[in-house]
């Protein structure tokens, strides 16, 4: 279980950092991070939460987990949009982070180098097994990485691919439980 750092004020100003939740379709990503930024709002910090405005699976305006938890978030066409998004709060959280265009590593980075304490969520492969956007170089950048874990639908060993059922050459297909289920690694490459 993840314990949260501190957040203390050195030498006058807050030190912020980076947090990077990743891991396979069904692993609990975005449960993980609405527990992370509910205990944070318990803390009673200001926290602001963005997703990529292609990520309009369930709700427009909110991250919903598989389990249905629910969170008000805002959607950002780009990463840059963030920055001014956002304002004075201490906590930001990121969910579908591999979504985001190649300028997130550098927004997240000024994020937490204003004093920002930022927490994203995000798959770390793609339906090939290929490590997905920006999510290397976030992954690179934290102070902080948790992998977590689904259970493969094939054999129920522990599973860290999102194995596609329906064939398609896009990287990115939204509308999941349908078209994809988590695998092992010996279950994904019996059939890929
Ligand atoms: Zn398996």
């Amino acid at each position: 279980m993840f314990i949260e750092p501190r957040m203390e004020k050195k030498m006058g100003h807050r030190s912020g950092w980076i947090e990077v939740i990743c891991g396979s379709m069904f692993s609990g990503k975005t449960e993980e991070l609405i527990r992370r930024l509910n205990r944070a709002a318990i803390a009673k910090q200001q926290v602001e939460i963005f997703k990529p405005s292609t990520d309009v699976r369930y709700h427009e305006e909110d991250i919903v987990s598989h389990n249905r938890q629910r969170i008000p978030s805002t959607p950002v066409d780009k990463a840059r949009d963030i920055l001014e998004l956002a304002g004075v709060c201490e906590v930001v959280g990121i969910d579908e982070a591999q979504f985001f265009d190649a300028d997130l590593p550098a927004v997240v980075n000024q994020l937490a180098n204003d004093g920002k304490r930022v927490i994203l969520a995000g798959l770390d492969m793609d339906s090939q097994g290929r490590p997905f956007g920006p999510m290397p170089t976030l992954m690179a950048l934290a102070e902080y990485v948790t992998k977590v874990h689904a259970i493969c639908i094939q054999c129920g060993e522990v599973a860290h691919y999102s194995y596609r059922k329906v064939p398609n050459e896009e990287q990115v297909l939204l509308g999941e439980k349908d078209s994809y289920e988590a695998r092992c690694r010996a279950c994904f490459l019996a059939e890929s």
